[in-house]
């Protein structure tokens, strides 16, 4: 359904989520500061259950558990780009629902998202679509070494890619539709977490870098190396990406800073992100009530950040140092009961003074 910017959601109204992580369970409780109660629907028990005011435990292919879902609430989400996005259609049949679901469809893909991204004159790093093992050396002979082949579809922390540095190796890694990308020896990486409210309105946070491993976000600091310019061209980016896409919520553009200072787009996710958790402590309004407030017609708020941040992942084993931890910043554990190698089981963000 349609949204319009002239029937906010009141207090006391129901903000329903797609998927229930850590993301769902801090979009809940910035709804819940704001008054709003939300409804959280995952396919397993979930951390964001015990936060929420309902929640539904059905599978993204139930169809009476999703119209139940629907009817309960005023607006709907997600905040998890694999769940299907035949679910998120059904839902939004039924009632307003943000972002729309092609913005879902769009960054499922990683073929079709490179080539919206280059369709708005934006840099990416060399791709080439992969179809079959032929095709693969095909497009390694087109992009060079090195080289990552990843899945089209249902990728997300490096999983679906592979390092491929010939064309055989790119041959043998092919198993299911890809993109063939060149590898980027960028300086660094930056994401711009940015909304878009039902009005049109825009709000991007500062670019923050970020530093990976194996795969998986280590750490998030702001300010980034990025100079004005720079800063000013990612905000740019970020809105052309949620103008053309008619976008309404919180996104993620994550962004390689190459040597010779071009930003190139790797990633949208149409959603909160991980990257974007230090906006909780250091800006006037965090992601996740920016989220709330796009989605369920509200003014946003401001994105100003008052102090620099480090955020830093609490990944498996790493979390049985809870106390330890919660010495040293502002400690943010998920619920999840099993530390498994490589889960996101919480984040700690410590702030400083702005420089
Ligand atoms: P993705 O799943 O596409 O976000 O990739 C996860 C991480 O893998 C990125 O944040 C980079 O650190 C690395 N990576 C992915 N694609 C490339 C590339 N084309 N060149 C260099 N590093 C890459």
């Amino acid at each position: 359904m349609n949204l319009t910017p002239l029937d906010p959601v009141a207090p006391g109204g129901t903000i329903g989520i797609l998927g229930g992580g850590q993301l769902g369970r801090m979009l809940a409780l910035a709804a819940a500061r704001l008054g709003l109660k939300t409804h959280i629907y995952c396919d397993e028990p979930s951390p964001a259950f015990e936060v929420a005011a309902a929640h539904t435990l059905a599978a993204y292919d139930d169809e009476a558990a999703l119209a139940g879902f629907a009817a309960s609430c005023d607006v709907a989400s997600f905040e998890f780009e694999n769940v299907p996005a035949a679910a998120a259609a059904f839902v939004a049949a039924r009632v307003p629902f943000a972002p729309q679901v092609g913005a879902l469809e769009l960054t499922q893909d990683r073929l079709a998202e490179k080539n919206f991204a280059a369709s708005l004159g934006l840099g990416t790093a060399p791709f080439a679509a992969v179809s079959s093992a032929e095709e693969a050396r095909a497009a390694f002979a087109k992009i060079g070494a090195p080289a990552v082949l990843k899945t089209r579809r249902f990728g997300y922390d490096g999983k679906g890619q592979a390092k491929v540095s010939s064309p055989e190796e790119a041959a043998r890694a092919f198993g299911a539709p890809a993109i063939l990308e060149g590898f980027v020896d960028f300086a660094f990486e930056v994401s711009v977490v940015a909304a878009r409210g039902r009005d049109g309105s825009f709000a991007a946070y500062d670019p923050v870098e970020n530093v990976h491993e194996n795969h998986i976000l280590r750490r998030s600091t702001v300010p980034s190396r990025l100079d004005a310019a720079q800063a000013a061209e990612a905000a740019l980016i970020a809105r052309k990406i949620a103008e053309a896409l008619d976008y309404v919520g919180v996104f993620a553009v994550e962004l390689f800073a190459t040597k010779d200072g071009a930003l190139l787009v790797n990633e949208i996710a149409p959603r909160v992100h991980n990257s974007g958790h230090w906006t909780i402590e250091a800006c006037a309004t965090s992601q996740f009530e920016q989220h709330i407030r796009a989605i369920a017609g509200w003014p946003l708020g401001s994105p100003e950040r008052h102090s620099d941040a480090v955020m830093e992942n609490i990944i498996g084993e790493e979390a049985a140092d809870w106390l330890r931890l919660s010495r040293s910043g502002a400690l943010h554990l998920y619920g999840k009961k099993e530390m498994r190698p490589g889960r996101k089981m919480g984040h700690l963000t410590r702030l400083f003074p702005r420089r």
